[in-house]
């Protein structure tokens, strides 16, 4: 090829030197050296002939600028700013361009200055453009140009890391869904449109040369600062002072307004996500060309830092430091208070001081005060918060269909085949309702119709559900203010504990159920969850299950198993936690995690007991089974495994016990660590006393250093920890970290 170039250059340019090949997106690229001096010679590919004109009238542009800092085009001997040359057969079109002085602002030391002046000169640069004669649009969108940032959508499936993936796909949703309709009137302008660490050049902190107008493109001004800062932050340590300091220094030349600002935090994470889909796709289609990925690092690590900025921190940050608008707090007391007026007084606020929420994103929470909080209590946001496939299977089968099970539609038969074929023989019959308490009060009013009987023997401490059935069936509530007492159908048995030996505890009740039993005249079911959650993350001892649903059945019972806290491989062991006692109920209730916050329930049983239970009297519920959640539990399940979230459960929560255990000994409020997976608690006890206070305080304190808690238990000394199962070993560091911090000042 150079020497094909060489005898080209010397008789269209008159110039003559030494060609060496340098990098190149789509065009070739070299360097020639000159006694005059060096250029840049770039070969095009004849279809690039019209973007090639396009560049031609930027640069044209630029050259009336008092900043000297962009590439001119060398005219050829016959006065044109670009040759078409054959070689070996193929026609390129021939560009020289001067050589600019300057390191790389990729490789280069970034002061302050430096970066204020690079928001001054890309300000500087955008007013040139600004001239109605160069718009020009693309006669195809464009993956590069950010209004089409939504084309990157299709090369997510090439990006292998399924954390990588989400939050690329979150971003990308986010723009698309609520960002892109409110830049409709934004304006527009010719801008660069890719102004990269490679496209930038620096000398003495200041930039000495911006090139590479290929991507250069008619779009919203704003997109210009999204993609330069998506760079420009890669590799920074204060995000948010960096982007102050350039968009001070845009702002300074091309003033913005507040609507520009508010969608800058999203442009910056759109623009990083389409680089890391790019990056992917392109190692699909050619995987030995690692420029093509040269900046898929440091954007996916860009991308998951992003991800714990609160968007309305950042937006609030850049404006007040702009003089764009003026500090403001929400009163949360005067909101707490319109809320009580109208809204059931009887609802409890977390925290002393309330949390007004504004948005989320996976296992981060964003406050309206500018917080964001790590949430390590959401078990229904199962795979994350607003997680982009469920949102988008939701939504858009909400634009489509929402009826009831009255009707035949698809959505029903897959969701209810996918679902059922997750439990075990003989469980392969689904009844679908819209809460957990619902699926319990139904699994109840099964079990009596098919048995006959009413009894019901359940565990201390337990929760069920908020219906009359459930209220009953859950001493939890029914024990404490406000509870009527145990009803008379109702049977205790004790809570396991976790301290006391396992075969014995096991043992012990079986015996107690049979004795329970004994004076009843029968019972419809036993029913329990498969970990104690309210009762203090209790771990059921080994055997237990197994031993009481022998008696039960014994005596004709039904087994129910809730599965509502824990189900959905979050114990990470198995795929619902009864299996960890290596049993199969005979009914199953699982809600929560189910619709990660659609409001859907199910209960799985067999064919012989939904048969049974076929009476005549029709079971239907308005909701359940509707198109839209069956969708949206479609989503879930499909998220569970291409994510691989039981085994990331299982590692994490591995990890997350160990690190507790070590706090446990270095602390001896600590009495125990316990639960399977992503389903952990932490009991304080001082001096042999449950320390409730203790428990209370760290709560407060880690809800002031941005972590979410909470507490259970019938001595409310339990900490639970139940987060997103997108929940990482670095958020598992973050907690550990924190809670050590605390103890150690007790
Ligand atoms: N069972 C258990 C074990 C629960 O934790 C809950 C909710 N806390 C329920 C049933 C009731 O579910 P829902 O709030 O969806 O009605």
């Amino acid at each position: 090829m150079i020497s094909a170039i060489k005898p080209l250059i010397n008789k269209l340019y008159k110039l003559d030197g030494d060609i060496e090949s340098i990098a190149g997106y789509e065009d070739q690229n070299f360097k020639l050296t000159t006694s005059d001096g060096d250029f840049v010679i770039k070969l095009s590919k004849e279809d690039q002939r019209e973007n090639i004109e396009m560049q031609s009238r930027v640069m044209e542009a630029l050259r009336g600028s008092d900043l000297k800092i962009f590439p001119s085009l060398i005219l050829s001997e016959s006065g044109n700013s670009y040759e078409t040359v054959i070689i070996k057969d193929i026609q390129w079109i021939l560009r020289v361009i001067p050589w600019l002085e300057g390191e790389l602002f990729a490789s280069s030391d970034k002061s302050k200055e430096l970066f204020i002046d690079f928001g001054r000169v890309l300000g500087k640069m955008d007013i040139c453009l600004s001239d109605s004669q160069l718009w020009s649009k693309r006669k195809e969108p464009y993956v590069w140009d950010l209004q089409y940032a939504g084309l990157s959508k299709k090369s997510l499936v090439h990006i292998k890391n399924p954390a990588d993936r989400r939050v690329s796909a979150y971003f990308l949703q986010q723009f698309t869904w609520l960002v892109q309709p409110q830049m409709e009137g934004f304006r527009k302008a010719m801008i660069h449109s890719d102004a990269n660490d490679y496209n930038l050049l620096v000398k003495d902190q200041q930039i000495s040369g911006i090139f590479d107008f290929g991507d250069a493109v008619y779009a919203p001004i704003i997109n210009e600062l999204g993609i330069a800062l998506a760079y420009a932050l890669m590799g920074q340590t204060d995000l948010l002072e960096t982007t102050r300091q350039i968009v001070e220094g845009f702002h300074s030349e091309f003033p913005l307004k507040e609507e520009e600002i508010d969608v800058l935090y999203y442009l910056i994470a759109a623009r990083l996500s389409v680089t890391v889909c790019q990056a992917a796709y392109s190692r699909y289609k050619s995987p030995k060309n690692d420029y093509l990925q040269v900046s898929e690092k440091p954007a996916i690590d860009l991308l998951h830092k992003w991800i714990k900025i609160n968007p309305h921190y950042f937006s609030e940050k850049i404006k007040l430091h702009l003089g764009l608008t003026r500090q403001s707090k929400t009163d949360l007391q005067e909101f707490k208070n319109h809320r009580s007026t109208h809204v059931n007084p009887s609802l409890s606020i977390s925290f002393s001081e309330p949390i007004k929420m504004v948005n989320a994103a996976f296992q981060y929470m964003y406050a309206a005060d500018g917080t964001t909080y790590l949430d390590c209590v959401n078990n229904i946001c199962h795979v994350g918060h607003n997680h982009p496939d469920v949102v988008e299977a939701g939504s858009s089968q909400m634009a489509k269909l929402n009826t009831n099970t009255r009707y035949l539609y698809d959505s029903l038969n897959e969701y209810a085949t996918k679902l059922t074929s997750l439990f075990p023989e003989p469980l392969e019959v689904a009844f679908f309702v819209n809460s957990g308490s619902e699926a319990g009060d139904l699994a109840q009013r099964i079990a009596r119709t098919v048995t006959g009987k009413k009894d019901m023997v359940v565990v201390d401490h337990a929760y069920h559900g908020n219906t009359l059935a459930g209220l009953e069936a859950s001493p939890y509530k029914y024990e404490s203010t406000g509870g009527l007492g145990k009803a008379n159908h109702i049977h205790k048995m004790p809570s396991p504990d976790s301290y006391t030996n396992d075969e014995i505890q096991a043992n012990q009740f079986a015996d107690d159920f049979r004795q329970l039993v004994e004076n009843t005249d029968g019972i419809a079911a036993f029913y329990s969850e498969t970990i104690v959650g309210c009762g203090g993350q209790v771990v059921l001892p080994e055997g237990y299950l197994k031993g009481i649903y022998r008696e039960a059945r014994d005596i004709g019972a039904i087994c129910i198993a809730d599965e509502i806290q824990v189900g959905f491989g979050r114990v990470g062991d198995a795929f619902w936690a009864f299996e960890l006692q290596d049993v199969v109920p005979d009914i199953v209730v699982v809600g929560k995690p189910i619709g990660n916050g659609h409001p859907m329930a199910a209960l799985i049983t067999t064919k012989e007991i939904a048969e049974k239970f076929n009476t005549g009297m029709e079971f239907f519920s308005s909701f359940g089974g509707n198109p839209v959640s069956c969708e949206i539990g479609k989503a879930v399940l499909s998220v569970i495994e291409k994510e691989h979230l039981q085994e990331h459960a299982r590692q994490v929560g591995n990890y997350f016990k160990t690190e507790l255990k070590k706090l446990q000994g270095k602390y001896s409020i600590i009495k125990d660590v316990r639960g399977y997976g992503l389903f952990l608690g932490v009991e304080l006890v001082n001096e042999g006393k449950p320390a409730t206070d203790i428990t209370k305080s760290l709560i407060e304190f880690m809800k002031q250093n941005g972590v979410l808690l909470s507490s259970d238990g019938p001595a409310n000394n339990v900490i639970k920890i139940k987060p997103p199962m997108t929940f990482d070993k670095s958020n598992v560091d973050e907690v550990v970290s924190k809670m050590d911090g605390y103890l150690t000042k007790l």
